[in-house]
């Protein structure tokens, strides 16, 4: 597991405990190391490893599985926590140790995270093609690069990616490529050993610097003091700078406002949730490489599909799901079949339960009889468009909590009389109409998966 794994899972661990919980509990865990099972962690006190281990051991193991880290048991180490860094404290360390931390200084880029294996879509296209600009390693047009987005969006896939790509365009560029979290790490370790001027020069002669996170440093005065001065000493030498953090630079709190500002002055683009499109092309790619790492395993059509429209939170955990579902169906020697995937995704897809919205039903009985999403909401009374539209009435009845004049509203604010009509209608012809019965079953079904 890596330290980002770690993280990712931290931010699960946060969700399911709670901020208080997490930031007395968990966030002072320190990951060390992953082997053989057995997942190892420094704790500040032997009391605050005997809590942990007591209430959350089990969460956490939980939370590692569903991250494809199968752990049977935690371990805790007592450690003194880093003294906080002043002036003073550096005054009163032994010298400086003398060592070179350049080649180390950068943290391991994922080989799989490449601009081939990421999927484009709507949602990422523009995220997608600035970092292929940035990774052209023209001239400097936009700096820094900021790339914002939720969890499990593609940022860190990105950023390897951009750091791949110049580095084997360029094997002689010096990519640094960090979490804020290591920045900081190192920052401190730097101000303990008395090496802050190394620290200094080795940040300032990279051609390009890439911060993971930066969100992370919100709140810690003294690390995004040196953070502002590392990354403008960068912009006056025309060094391209790529941020990313989890928000738009206006939103991060506790970040102050000259560093805001900066962070404002390049480029700034989100990635946006995922749409069903993106899901399925992600999926399909993942899947045909299973395939092949299984081969002889047969996935059934329409699971990817299935996959796509329940899974909707975000792109890690749809590959979670996928690996599961491979391994599970390889190990066991069946098809991957519908049943399969609910048997064996069943938490996955209970989290993911969607709600369905009065649009999408529009959207939806709007492509099925090919008619224009706007005349869903529009006054046109031909037959061919009345009908559809009733049809969605009756189906936003039946599927969303909505009341009459709510979804009188939603089409184009028709009287709440009207959508009952329309209700009522429907009942009736499918009552008499075994085409029209089958039609809405489909409809519901597609809806509702
Ligand atoms: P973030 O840093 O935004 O939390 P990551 O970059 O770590 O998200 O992405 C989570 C996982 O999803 C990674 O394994 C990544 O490869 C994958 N992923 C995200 N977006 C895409 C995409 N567009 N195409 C392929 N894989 C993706
Ligand atoms: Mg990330």
């Amino acid at each position: 597991m890596t330290e980002e794994s770690w993280g990712q899972v931290r931010d699960e661990l946060l969700k399911a405990v709670g901020r208080s919980n997490y930031t007395t509990w968990i966030e002072p865990l320190q990951f060390t190391e992953l082997t053989e099972g057995v997942a190892r962690f420094n704790a500040p006190t032997g009391f605050f490893a005997t809590w942990v281990e007591r209430n959350f051991a089990d969460l956490i193991r939980q939370h590692l599985a569903r991250n494809g880290e199968a752990v049977d048991r935690l371990e805790f180490t007592v450690h003194q926590p880093a003294p906080r860094p002043t002036s003073a404290t550096v005054a009163r360390r032994a010298p400086a140790r003398s060592g070179d931390e350049g080649e180390t200084l950068s943290a391991p880029l994922d080989a799989r995270f490449t601009f081939d294996t990421f999927v484009v879509g709507k949602p990422n296209e523009l995220a997608h093609a600035a970092a292929r600009r940035v990774a052209e390693g023209g001239p400097v047009s936009f700096n820094p690069l900021f790339l914002y987005g939720g969890v499990g969006l593609g940022k860190t896939h990105l950023m390897h990616a951009i750091a791949n790509e110049m580095q084997s365009r360029k094997s002689n560029l010096r990519v640094l490529y960090l979490s804020a979290e290591q920045f900081m790490y190192r920052f401190v370790q730097a101000l303990r050993e008395r090496q802050i001027m190394d620290f200094k020069e080795m940040f300032r002669s990279v051609d390009v610097l890439m911060v993971d996170d930066v969100q992370f440093i919100a709140g810690k005065d003294s690390t995004q003091e040196e953070f502002f001065h590392t990354f403008n000493a960068l912009v006056d030498q025309n060094k391209q700078i790529v941020i990313s953090a989890d928000r738009a630079p206006g939103e991060i709190k506790d970040l102050e406002d000259r560093i805001k500002s900066r962070l404002q002055c390049g480029l700034v683009v989100d990635l946006h949730p995922t749409d069903y499109e993106l899901r399925l092309g992600i999926l399909q790619q993942k899947a045909e490489f299973y395939r092949q790492q299984y081969s002889g395993l047969v996935l059934a059509d329409g699971v990817v599909e299935f996959l796509a429209h329940r899974i909707t939170t975000n792109v890690r955990v749809l590959e979670g799901a996928l690996t599961r579902l491979f391994a599970f169906a390889s190990l066991v020697g069946r098809e991957i079949t519908l049943d399969l995937a609910q048997d064996c995704l069943a938490d996955i897809l209970r989290v993911s339960d969607r709600k369905v919205t009065i649009e999408e039903i529009q959207r939806k009985v709007a492509e099925h009889y090919n008619v224009r999403l706007s005349d869903m909401i529009g006054p046109k009374r031909v037959r061919t468009i009345a009908r559809p539209r009733q049809i969605a009435m009756y189906l936003a009845k039946q599927l969303t909590p909505r009341s009459l004049p709510e979804i009188g509203r939603r089409f184009g604010g028709r009287d709440h009389t009207t959508i009952m009509h329309g209700v009522r209608r429907i009942e009736e012809l499918m009552a008499q109409d075994s085409q029209m019965a089958e039609d809405l079953q489909l409809l519901r079904r597609l809806l509702e998966s």
